[in-house]
Formats: structure tokens, sequence, C-alpha cells
């Protein structure tokens, strides 16, 4: 009988390049992210300085070459700091995901290139402040409905329109909007047959502002979630990201990407909630012994742990196989979003039923996380959202298998 050596490889650290920046993202996010996340959480505001802090450690740019800056590193290691930081802080990691995902990956791959030389510098080091519009009042899993209009107009569009639940589209209390916004806007075609094209507004061009900040969210609070209006907002052709009707292209590139890093938050969410829950069951007593010698305890700690597993494995190994570059794997980015987000939901459900009163509050951080975990299964995709996408891609097939 031949044996087959045991692997080292260790899908959640495939080089040491990953794992010196688990290494440095884990001390951050013990360091400066956990002291700050309960004061955030509860006064709703966004660290801009910790923000700046992380765009010096290179993480804002963590997908983008170093020719802007960036660190130039894949998916995987997106993964790897979406995880560390809603270890801890899952507010502060969606804010950091609209920037460095949804408006600094987006740019990085479809803009050209004196657009990205305009913009990624300062998006990188964390200068400006960068959000992505897609989802408005009217319209979010409906994408191809959306109403915001960019009307042609010598060398500049008019643009008319709202764009709702956009995280870090302001930045503050005082409604200042971000310093940069990809977002999608309707150029042509029909309802049936719609041309969406990608743009970019900036701070300071007349008809862009903040219609409101969005206050008194159930969870997400240290991110600034924020209605954007653009009101006859005159933007130039030099700010139109890649071709007039482009944009699905665009999207469908970068939400593979977006998927897959937030599900990367739930598994943060998850892993944190586990440790709390197995060091909680085993200092807390009743009825003279501790609470990890009842069953029922103890199935809610295996259960999160295996489930937490079995996610893991599968998003470290659709970030293995994501190109950045290209069009993703739609089927395994929804999958695992739809997968892990209610995993996270439900782990931190666990944690907090295994804390009782303890786990309610918020000095025990699982009452933050369970607030946290319930975006998951609604932002960048609803689960009915990745439901739908799945069951069409299966139905098209090939099956992944064959
Ligand atoms: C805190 C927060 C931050 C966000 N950040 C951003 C951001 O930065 N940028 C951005 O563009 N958007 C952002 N969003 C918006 C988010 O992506 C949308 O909320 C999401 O896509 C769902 O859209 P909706 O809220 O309009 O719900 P709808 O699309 O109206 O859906 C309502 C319900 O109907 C279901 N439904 C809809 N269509 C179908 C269907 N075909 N089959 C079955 N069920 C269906 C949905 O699953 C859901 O249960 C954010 C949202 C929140 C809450």
């Amino acid at each position: 009988m031949t044996t087959v050596a045991l692997s080292s490889f260790d899908l959640a650290l495939p080089t040491d390049e990953h794992r010196m920046l688990r290494d440095q993202v884990r001390a951050f996010t013990s360091e400066k992210v956990e002291p700050q996340a309960l004061e955030h959480d509860q006064k709703e505001l966004f660290n801009r300085a910790l923000f700046n802090e992380a765009g010096k450690m290179g993480l804002l740019g963590i997908t983008v070459s170093d020719d802007y800056g960036g660190a130039g590193m894949d998916a995987t290691a997106a993964v790897i700091v979406h995880e560390e930081l809603s270890s801890s802080d899952p507010g502060f990691a969606l804010a950091y995901l609209a920037h460095s995902m949804l408006c600094t990956n987006n740019l990085f791959h479809n803009a050209s290139a004196e657009q990205r030389q305009r913009w990624l510098p300062k998006l990188v080091s964390g200068e400006h402040v960068g959000a992505m519009g897609m989802s408005e009042p009217a319209v979010g899993t409906d994408v191809l409905g959306l109403r915001t209009t960019a009307t042609k107009d010598g060398d500049s569009y008019v643009v008319n329109g709202r764009k709702m639940w956009i995280t870090n589209g302001a930045v503050d209390d005082v409604k200042t909007p971000c310093d940069v916004m990809l977002f999608y806007a309707r150029t042509g075609g029909t309802d049936a047959r719609p041309e969406l094209s990608s743009f970019v507004v900036e701070r300071g061009m007349p008809g862009f502002s903040v219609g409101q900040k969005i206050h008194a969210k159930t969870g997400m609070r240290a991110s600034c979630t924020a209605e954007m209006v653009l009101d006859e907002c005159r933007i130039p052709l030099a700010n139109r990201i890649g071709e007039e009707g482009g944009s699905i292209k665009h999207m469908m590139r970068n939400l593979a990407l977006e998927r897959l890093t937030l599900a990367a938050m739930s598994l943060g969410i998850a892993r944190r909630s586990i440790e709390v829950m197995v060091k909680y069951a085993a200092d807390r007593k009743a009825f003279g012994k501790p609470l990890n010698e009842f069953g029922q305890i103890q199935k809610y700690i295996a259960d999160s742990y295996a489930e937490f597993m079995a996610c893991r494995a599968w998003v470290y190994d659709t970030a293995r196989q994501m190109p950045l570059d290209a069009y993703g794997n739609r089927l395994d980015s929804d999958g695992v979003k739809l997968v892990a987000s209610t995993m996270g939901k439900n782990v931190a459900d666990r944690a907090m039923q295994v804390l009782g009163g303890y786990g309610y509050v918020g000095e025990y951080v699982v009452e933050r996380l369970w607030r946290d975990a319930k975006l998951l299964e609604i932002g960048g995709g609803t689960i009915e959202a990745h439901q739908k996408n799945m069951t069409r891609d299966l139905t098209k097939g090939p099956f992944p298998w064959t």
C-alpha cells in the first residue's frame, strides 16, 4: 500500500507572505482595533485615525500594485485582512471593505492608467476615503433597474439620482461626503436592456452631497452609511470609467471579491464568538459544574466549530482560485457568502446564549458581533439573491465537479 505524505499546506496561510500579513494584522487588531471598537459602535462613528493607520500599514491598497503604493497581494490576502479585522470590529472592517474592495480595487482593475494615477495613490495612503454607490432608494437586488441617469452634454455628463445605503458615503456626523465615490448610472438602453456606465464623483463637485447619514442601524455602527445625492451634477468625461455601457463587467468583476470578503468577515465574527463561548463555558459554573459539562452547551460549541471550519475551508479555497483581473466565479463567491453569513449569525447567537445575561451586554463583545453579523445576510447581495444566482448558474452548468 502506498502512503501519501501529509501536506503542511494551509489554505488560510499558503505562503510566508500571507503568514506575515496575518501576524501583522492580528497584532494591529489586538493593539489598535479592539480598544476602540465598543466606543465607536456606541457613538456610531467611523474611526478616521485608525483608518489612516491602516493606510500606513499598506492595508488600504492590499490588492493594488506597488505602482500606486499598494501591496499587490491576492484574494487570499484580502480574506485574511477582513477575517482578522472582523474578529474584533466588523463595523470598522465594513468601512475598510467599502474603501479597499468596492472603490479602490474596482478602480485599479477598471480605470485607465491616467485615472489610476489620479485617484489611487491617495486612496491607498488613506488621505482619501472612497465609497461605491450601486444601491438606490427604490432598487437593491434588482440592480439593472437603477434609476440614476447620466446624460452626455458636451464634454461632461449631467447626473441625477440618489444612492442609498452607501458605506463611507458620509465620513462623519456633519454630512461630510467621502472624497471619491465610484457609482453606476444609466446612460441609455431600454428598461428591458438598460445601458449602465461607471463614473467617479469627487467631493466638492457641485450637485454632489450627503442626503442623510443613516442612524440607529442594528449593527455595523462603526461604519457610516449614507444616502448620497447627485443633483444636476456635472461629471467630466474624464471621470467615466471604461467604455460607456461597460458597467456590468465592472460590477460583476468586483462583486465576486466583495462577496468573498464579506464571507471572510463572517469568519472573523464566528471565530471570535467561538473563542468567547469556549472560555466562558469553561469558567462559568452552574449547578456545581462548569457550563461546558452540559450537553446542550457542548452542542452549541461543537456545532459552531464544525460549521466555522467547513466555511473557512470553502472561503479560502475560493480565494485561492479567484483571479482579481478577470470575471470571477459567481457560483462559489455567492455560495461562500450564502453559507458563511448565516453561519456567522448563528454562531454569534449561540455565543450570546452560552453567556446568558452577560452575552446581552456590550462589554462581552458577542452582542455587538451578533448585531453586526445580520448585515452580512443583506449587504453585498441578500441570501435570496445568492440562491437565485446560484440556481441559475447550476442550471446553466456545467457542474463544477464535472
Ligand atoms: C449597512 C449597509 C451598508 C451597505 N453598503 C452599501 C454600499 O456601500 N454600496 C451599495 O451600493 N449598497 C450598499 N448597501 C445596500 C445593500 O447592498 C442592499 O441593501 C442589498 O443589496 C439589498 O437591497 P435592498 O435593501 O434594496 O432590498 P431589496 O432588493 O428590495 O430586497 C428586499 C427583500 O426582497 C428579496 N428579493 C428581492 N428580489 C428577489 C428575488 N428575485 N427573489 C427572491 N427574493 C428577492 C430580498 O432578498 C430581500 O429579502 C448597504 C446596505 C446596508 C444595510
